[in-house]
């Protein structure tokens, strides 16, 4: 059984993107709309990252009472400063705020975690320039580990617009993808049954340890966790820890997706810049 170093891949992907970076010196303005502090923590580990690569991360908080019409026009400002690269909008939003109006007010040319429609409808078209960024850390960390999943049975539990969704699309394109794909949600019957035949089982539920050993087949699958979740202020992912020795390879949580997904919004930017130079 081979663990996934997320870390690991996530540095070999900024080394690479590195001659891009200093030749762009790209800004980012990542917008969040409240203070929650392990939301402020995990932003902040964005920015150092960032800071480490030659990326500046401006964090840009605002009030978790911002009207909508101030929150939408902030985007407006973002998209319109020329001193801005990239825009993220960090997630919970409070309910007031609506993400999808929000994605329509990011300029796509620096929608970095491919929010808008401009972006992530060209997934359905199979000629998309980026992916939303956690669903394409999923590819990039099977290309990274060499886990071959063309021709392959691949079951994704979740099926959200960030993740579940475009995965789907990824592992399904001709581009990227070429697997046999299974999205499985809160009203699949059968979840069991397809994750125990499936070669790669990706859960992005959001419910810790929810993917327990009985829902492992014998023939030793490619496990992806992409759950962050705080049981008892511990951080866990969607897949028990007792799966990992029925896998052939897994990644842990932390240190799986989660780095990946950061280095995979800077490689978002490089692709934005480069395609619309
Ligand atoms: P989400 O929008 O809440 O979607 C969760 C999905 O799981 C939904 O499709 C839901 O089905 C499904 N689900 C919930 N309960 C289920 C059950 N009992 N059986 C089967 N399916 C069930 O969450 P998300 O934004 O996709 O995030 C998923 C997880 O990934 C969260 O833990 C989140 O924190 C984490 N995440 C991690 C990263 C990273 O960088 N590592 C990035 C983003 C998200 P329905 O559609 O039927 O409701």
């Amino acid at each position: 059984m081979q663990k996934i170093d997320g870390n690991e891949i996530s540095n070999l992907m900024l080394e690479a993107l590195k001659p891009d970076i200093e030749k762009i010196k790209p800004s980012i303005a990542a917008l969040y709309v409240g203070s929650d502090p392990s939301t402020l923590s995990y932003i902040k580990s964005k920015i150092k990252k960032g800071e480490k690569f030659g990326i500046k991360v401006n964090l840009v908080n605002m009030d978790i009472n911002v009207s909508e019409d101030d929150f939408l026009s902030k985007l407006d400002e973002l998209s319109s400063d020329k001193a801005i690269d990239g825009i993220i909008v960090e997630k919970p939003l409070p309910a007031h705020l609506d993400i999808k109006k929000a994605a329509a007010r990011i300029d796509p040319k620096k929608d970095i975690d491919c929010l808008s429609f401009q972006n992530n409808g060209r997934l359905i078209t199979d000629d998309f320039i980026i992916a939303p960024s956690t669903a394409m850390a999923v590819i990039n960390i099977l290309r990274h580990a060499s886990i071959n999943y063309e021709g392959k049975h691949a079951a994704i539990i979740g099926r959200s617009e960030i993740v579940g969704k475009p995965l789907s699309m990824l592992l399904l394109s001709k581009h990227t993808g070429n697997a046999t794909v299974t999205v499985l949600h809160s009203k699949s019957s059968n979840i069991k049954e397809e994750t125990k035949r499936a070669d790669i089982v990706i859960a992005a539920i959001g419910r810790a340890d929810f993917v327990d050993k009985s829902y492992i087949g014998s023939n030793s699958p490619v496990l992806i966790d992409v759950g962050i979740n705080y049981a008892g202020g511990i951080l866990t992912g969607d897949i028990d820890k007792e799966c990992y020795a029925l896998s052939s390879a897994y990644t842990p949580v932390p240190g799986g997706v989660g780095p990946v997904t950061a280095a995979t919004l800077f490689e978002n930017l490089i692709k934005l810049k480069k395609h619309y130079a």
